[in-house]
Parts: structure tokens; sequence; C-alpha cells
């Protein structure tokens, strides 16, 4: 296997995928993100999803919530909020997990994502649920689209069968097992994220700090990958530009002051989306 590259993740790798906008593009050119979670008492997480989907450019984003959908989010109106078995599963980039839950609706979105011919994101429940379901495991090493998936050290080791020490105590090894048994790109993420491919490459990101470990970190990171699917993005780069850019977004706030202690994950979206419009 090739060895891990320590150095990787800097913006000039990623200018392929930033060429300017066309003066004639419409937003049907910059792809729709949906996002499925949101169970009860879990409604804020897809809303932080869509909102870094949002503004990370996807052209649409929607959110499908497994329960109670809100008419709409009062502070990013530009959300379309619907349940999410009214949506359709095959127009857009999903982005599946965040707040989900594990009740039986949940495993049937799940099943319902991973027959769709659309590119996932599975992150959190999605995670969660495929751990306990062998049936789908096969289900996904079989997909023919792009799948990234962004287990957090628990998640892996739920997924695979073992201690979360076990799996920090070789995170390239375990991010490589995920990525080959789901024929997948995986983002193993905590310090120093891994981000790991089907075919054994491995890239340790550099960006961030401990002011992301807050609740809604990863479900900001699961939007921002999304947006960048939704808009041609190889799942490859879109992984590790959006681990670096949710990490440098961090580090950014912290130089500023805001931060390490008390950042909120949405705090990270603008910043985000500044440095986007900057590579
Ligand atoms: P989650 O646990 O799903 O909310 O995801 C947490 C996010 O924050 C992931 O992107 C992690 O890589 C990141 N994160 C958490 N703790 C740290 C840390 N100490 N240093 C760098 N990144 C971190
Ligand atoms: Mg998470």
């Amino acid at each position: 296997l090739p060895a891990p590259n320590m150095w990787l993740n800097h913006p000039g790798l990623f200018s392929d995928y930033l060429r300017p906008r066309k003066r004639n593009s419409h937003k049907g050119s910059f792809g729709d993100v949906a996002v499925i979670g949101g169970a009860a008492g879990m409604a804020g997480a897809p809303i932080l999803a869509a909102r870094a989907a949002a503004r990370c450019g996807a052209g649409r984003v929607f959110v499908g919530y497994a329960e109670n959908p809100p008419a709409y989010d009062q502070a990013q109106p530009e959300l379309m909020c619907r349940h999410a078995a009214d949506l359709d599963f095959s127009s857009a980039v999903l982005v599946v997990g965040t707040g989900m839950g594990m009740a039986n609706s949940a495993l049937a979105l799940l099943t319902r994502a991973l027959d769709a011919l659309s590119w996932l994101v599975l992150d959190a429940d999605a995670l969660n649920l495929l751990a306990r379901q062998p049936q789908l495991q096969v289900q996904l090493a079989q997909r023919q689209h792009a799948v990234l998936m962004t287990p957090h050290p628990l998640e892996a080791a739920r997924l695979l069968g073992l201690s979360t020490s076990e799996i920090q105590a070789d995170r390239v090894t375990a991010a490589r097992r995920l990525a080959s048994r789901f024929n997948a790109v995986v983002v193993l993420k905590g310090a120093g994220s891994i981000i790991a491919r089907a075919d054994g490459a491995v890239v340790v990101n550099p960006t961030g700090n401990p002011a992301l470990a807050t609740a809604g970190s990863g479900d900001v990171l699961s939007g921002i990958c999304g947006a960048l699917l939704a808009q041609g993005w190889p799942q490859w780069e879109a992984a590790l530009a959006a681990v670096w850019l949710h990490g440098r977004a961090a580090d950014q706030l912290v130089a500023q002051g805001i931060g390490p202690i008390g950042l909120t994950a949405g705090e990270l979206i603008p910043e985000v989306r500044l440095l986007l419009n900057q590579l």
C-alpha cells in the first residue's frame, strides 16, 4: 500500500474544480443537495448540514425530515423543508444520517437512499444503522455510485466491530479498512482527520483544532461535502477539500479569538464560504 500522504490537502490541488462560474450559469448548474435526517429532538442537525451546503454553493438545498418537518428554517428560508418521504431521492446529492435516529422509519430512509442512483454522503445515524445491518453493508459495497462516509471514531468502531481505542491506535488502517470494505471514500474524523480511498490511498489532513470538538461540527462537514459533490467535484477531491476547509475555517476563527472555547458549529459556515470564495 502507498505510504500515507502526510503533506497533501492544499487548495492548489483543487483548482480544476474551482473554475470561475460561467456568466450564463443558473441554479441548476450547481446541483441539488438533500439532507435526510432530523428525528424528533435532533431537528437542528440536518439544518446545520443544509445551511453549510447552501453557503458552500449548492444550487438548491432540501431538508428531508424523518418526522415532523418544520414549515421552513427561519434563519435560512432558502432551505426547502419537507417530510423525507416526499423527497425525490434520485435527483440530488443525498446527505444521509444527521440526527436521523435509529427508528424503523430512519432505516427505511437509509434503504431508500442506498437504492437511489444518487451520490451519497453517509454520516452519523446512517453509519450507526449500517453497523447493525449486514445486508445493507453488502448493498453499499456493491453500489455503483459515489459514496462518501464520514465516521467519527465511535461510528468507525461500530462499523468495524472494534473499540474506539482500537480505532484510535491505528487510524490509518481503520480508515483504509472501511474504504475498501464499503468501496467508498472515508473520512475518519478527529484530530488529524484521515481521508482514505478503496485503493488504499490515504491523506492526513493538517487543518483543524479542538474548537471543532463541539456539537454540530460534523453536521457542518457533511453539508460541505454534499455541496461540493453537487457542484461536480469527484468524491475524493470533495472529501479532501471539505475536510481542509472545515479545519481551516476553525483555525482562522480561533486566530480571531472566536474559539477555541465556545466556537459553535454554525459559526464555521460563513468562514468556510469566505475561504471557498478566496481559493
Ligand atoms: P462529529 O463528532 O460528527 O460532530 O464531528 C466532529 C468534527 O470536528 C470532525 O470533523 C472532526 O474531525 C472535528 N474535530 C473534533 N475534534 C477535533 C480536534 N481535537 N482537532 C481537530 N478536529 C476535530
Ligand atoms: Mg457527527
